[in-house]
């Protein structure tokens, strides 16, 4: 038997009904604060990943699906593709591509799955989906202004909210700017090299090409060694002090809560300022349900124009899995289930069809059904009432409408069918 990669699952009926309910929030809470939708493709030229994420990152070094595509000559060396494993670099180059700065702000989301070569485990898959947010722009247009970082923030907590999460934690820090990260990487080095010796092979490595990654460590052993390395926070300017003082000035305004947490380093070039993370108590080791944070020297790293922008990454999945348990009223069962007697197909067509139009959820029986398959069937799909269809009833014109949990039955005119059906009064 064929089944699913390692990695990969189906989404089946009823959770899909979460993930609609989700992905129908989502659209209505961002659209409140003029955000847009972006699709961009599923796989891009390899070095769109390697400049927008970082060679050094994981996603890059260990964990992208790359291959090379078939050229139309043979003597050609394929094109190097990937399936994308995050949508900033692929919405950044889109920015770039399609001039996108012509418009003022781009407040775009984009909602749709992406790949990682990770190790599966509960709430990590190789394909697994992202709810993606940016805020991208020139910076004439306000797009580097801590008021859309605090936007951005309070969005998602209204987010969380509107879907019934509640003990979510926002943690937040700011990692400054380019020169502020160059000393702190240079104390962070000096501060690793008595010590480094004695941490994991991955720190090693990360003490001498890249210090700051040292903080993605997740090792238990290292991580008294990490605790009493130097702090991004000794190291911001002015400028970026103040830039974070005015994001959780709004913040605090707005009633959104937060926890400052200095030692949440993206450690990648371009990105400035503000960096922050949603966690959900009830995840377990997987608990980050988003992460995001500022990014003002992308574009110009990607060969574009200098465009400031802010953006973050919801897990969808881990969302899914954190509203399970409150999600109630998600499911729409049929609301009736038309069973038609013998020969009554057609007949029952037709008045699933004139149901359906007032947009009633219908599931139409089979007249090879005897009445007590048909009773069954309805009860199967959780339908709230049946409706049987037999000649009698076509040419009177009225039909026994019949409540499945009370067991009560009334005749009710065909013109009047919809209106009974979901007055609910039966
Ligand atoms: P990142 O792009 O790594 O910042 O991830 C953003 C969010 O995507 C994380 O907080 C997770 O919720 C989710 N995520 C990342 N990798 C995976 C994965 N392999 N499986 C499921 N969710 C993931």
């Amino acid at each position: 038997m064929i089944k699913a990669v390692r990695g990969t699952r189906d989404l089946l009926p009823p959770d899909t009904a979460l993930w609609n309910f989700v992905e129908a929030a989502v659209r209505e809470v961002f659209r409140a604060y003029n955000f847009q939708e972006i699709r961009t493709p599923i796989f891009e030229e390899t070095a769109l990943f390697a400049r927008g994420v970082g060679e050094d990152t994981d996603i890059v070094a260990k964990e992208m699906y790359t291959w090379e595509d078939r050229s139309r000559a043979a003597s050609e060396k394929g094109q190097s593709l990937t399936l994308r494993p995050e949508a900033t670099a692929g919405i950044v180059r889109a920015y770039i591509e399609n001039k996108m700065w012509d418009r003022g702000l781009n407040k775009l989301y984009l909602i749709g799955p992406m790949f990682r070569r990770e190790r599966p485990q509960k709430g990590r898959y190789r394909q697994f989906y992202q709810i993606d947010a940016e805020v991208i722009g020139p910076a004439s247009a306000g797009s580097d202004s801590p008021a859309r970082d605090a936007e951005i923030l309070e969005m998602l907590a209204t987010l969380l909210d509107r879907l019934g999460i509640t003990d979510w934690n926002l943690e937040l820090n700011s990692v400054g700017c380019p020169n502020d990260r160059a000393k702190f990487n240079e104390a962070l080095r000096q501060a690793l090299e008595p010590v480094k010796d004695k941490m994991c092979a991955d720190c090693q490595r990360r003490a001498v090409t890249n210090p700051l990654r040292v903080f993605d460590c997740k090792v238990p052993e290292d991580q008294p060694i990490i605790e009493k390395l130097p702090r991004i926070s000794q190291f911001l300017d002015e400028p970026c002090r103040k830039h974070f003082e005015a994001v959780k000035e709004i913040l605090r305004a707005v009633g959104v809560d937060f926890r400052e947490n200095d030692r949440l380093v993206r450690g990648l070039d371009y990105y400035t300022r503000t960096a922050f993370e949603f966690t959900h108590g009830a995840l377990g080791a997987q608990n980050a349900i988003l992460g995001g944070g500022r990014y003002d020297g992308l574009s110009e790293a990607l060969g574009g124009p200098a465009a400031p922008g802010i953006g973050f990454a919801i897990g969808e999945d881990r969302l899914v899995m954190s509203l399970k348990e409150t999600a109630e009223g998600v499911l729409r069962n049929p609301e009736v289930y038309v069973a038609p007697m013998a020969a009554m197909n057609v007949e029952a067509a037709r008045l699933a069809r004139e149901l359906r139009r007032h947009d009633l959820v219908v599931e139409l029986g089979d007249d090879a059904f005897r009445l007590k398959k048909s009773f069954e069937a309805a009860t199967r799909v959780g339908a709230k009432y049946i409706l049987i269809v037999g000649e009698n009833e076509v040419k009177a014109g009225a039909f026994a409408l019949k409540n499945l949990a009370t067991g009560e039955q009334i005749a009710v005119a065909r013109a009047e069918l919809a209106e009974a059906i979901r007055s609910g009064r039966v």
